[in-house]
């Protein structure tokens, strides 16, 4: 079957008792058990139920869970109250002494988890520019346990080559975790291309609709699965049964939402090119962008979002401000389009130099497409660039 019908025919797709098109809420805290204390009637089985109590598991999540995992074509699959709760999740089955490699352009939250937390816990990190197989070769060490990509990164869509790197953290037996937020598991297959585990922060392209902060994670195989598992029913950090049920109706119109802002984020990304204020744009949409070839290689589309640099800061403050279509915020992968400013938003937290090292300046702004008429939104854009 593909994918695009995995995302209408899936463990949530029909409620076995009613018919009804789709997984119900059920918004519950904890199941009776009565059943397994009842007297059988001789040979016959205790009732064992299969939820007992809804942090440990819930009808509704469960129909998520299968439906990500199916999607991702992976083991098993886990949903967390927020994207960031599953980074923390996957980073928590490892133990203090142990060292993970990670890109330094990971996603802004994940960045401060690792550096505010997981480091205090006793983790070694190196962050490494992962655009560079070999920077990832030489930070090997005997404790190293797990390797941490973002592709493309954020927010300057800069790429690095899946298939190198996870084949070299299998060479290293290292546990290789993806986050594929920004490409979904219709534009990008991290298991296929040798994952260990992808995360996704489903407040972003699998819910679609910017109502619902949620984060998804697959495992290759049940022993993963069992180690995330224990994070996700150890810590709490789960998923609410409306959330789930918000966020599997979001998963049904992925392929369509995709393809429409994509080509949008296509439109606006090469009339910016265009723009005499416009000093440089970040898109593997784009003929010449950096990495082009390797993103063409293993994903099949350079997805929704992009950015671009102003010649000047007090042009993008303009533009942020005067922008009538766009949401001056930070969040993405919605219908509505969001222009962000990563310097006090998503890598506020990073420290300047490090930032401006990683060409995260102040005149940069991250654009996410979304479904309105890209006619209005250039128009819209032009004006306030100008
Ligand atoms: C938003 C985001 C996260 C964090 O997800 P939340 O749902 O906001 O907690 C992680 N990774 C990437 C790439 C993101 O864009």
């Amino acid at each position: 079957m593909k994918i695009g019908t995995m995302l209408i025919h899936n463990s949530a797709a029909k409620e076995g008792h009613t018919g009804a098109l789709g997984t119900p809420v059920f918004q519950t805290s904890t199941f009776d058990q009565g059943v397994s204390f009842r007297e059988n009637a001789p040979g016959e089985a205790p009732v064992q139920r299969e939820f007992d109590y809804a942090r440990s598991g819930n009808p509704t999540r469960k129909a998520l869970e299968e439906t990500i995992a199916a999607l991702e074509g992976g083991a098993k699959g886990y949903a967390f109250s927020s994207g960031i709760a599953a980074v923390a999740s996957a980073l928590g089955i490892f133990s203090a002494g142990d060292h993970i490699i990670t890109a330094e352009d990971i996603y802004g939250g994940s960045y401060r988890i690792i550096n505010t937390f997981y480091k205090r816990w006793g983790l070694e990190v190196t962050a490494v520019n992962a655009q560079n197989i070999d920077e990832i070769r030489r930070s090997l060490r005997p404790n190293t346990k797990a390797l941490f990509l973002e592709t493309p990164s954020n927010p300057l869509l800069k790429i690095t080559d899946l298939g190198a790197a996870l084949a070299f953290a299998r060479e290293a037996a290292l546990v290789s975790i993806v986050d594929n937020t920004f490409m979904t598991p219709i534009l990008q297959r991290p298991l296929e291309l040798g994952a260990d585990i992808v995360i996704h922060s489903a407040t972003k392209f699998l819910g679609g609709h910017s109502d619902v902060v949620a984060g998804l994670t697959v495992t290759r195989n049940e022993e993963l699965g069992k180690r995330i598992y224990a994070m996700q029913n150890g810590f709490g950090a789960v998923l609410g049964p409306w959330d789930c049920w918000i966020v599997q109706r979001g998963i049904k119109t992925l392929k369509i939402r995709l393809e429409a802002q994509q080509k949008t984020a296509l439109f606006l990304a090469k009339r910016l090119l265009d723009n005499k204020n416009v000093e440089a744009v970040y898109y593997p949409g784009l003929e010449n962008a950096e990495g082009k070839a390797v993103h063409d290689a293993q994903a099949s589309g350079p997805g929704v979002v992009f950015s671009f640099k102003t010649k000047t800061t007090a042009q993008a403050l303009r533009f942020l401000g005067k922008t009538r279509l766009a949401a001056a915020a930070v969040s993405l992968g919605g219908v509505e389009t969001i222009a962000s400013y990563p310097v006090k938003m998503s890598h506020a937290s990073m420290p300047q130099a490090e930032r401006e090292r990683l060409g995260i300046t102040d005149t940069l702004i991250r654009i996410s497409a979304g479904l309105e008429e890209s006619e209005d939104l250039i128009a819209d854009f032009e004006e306030a660039l100008l």
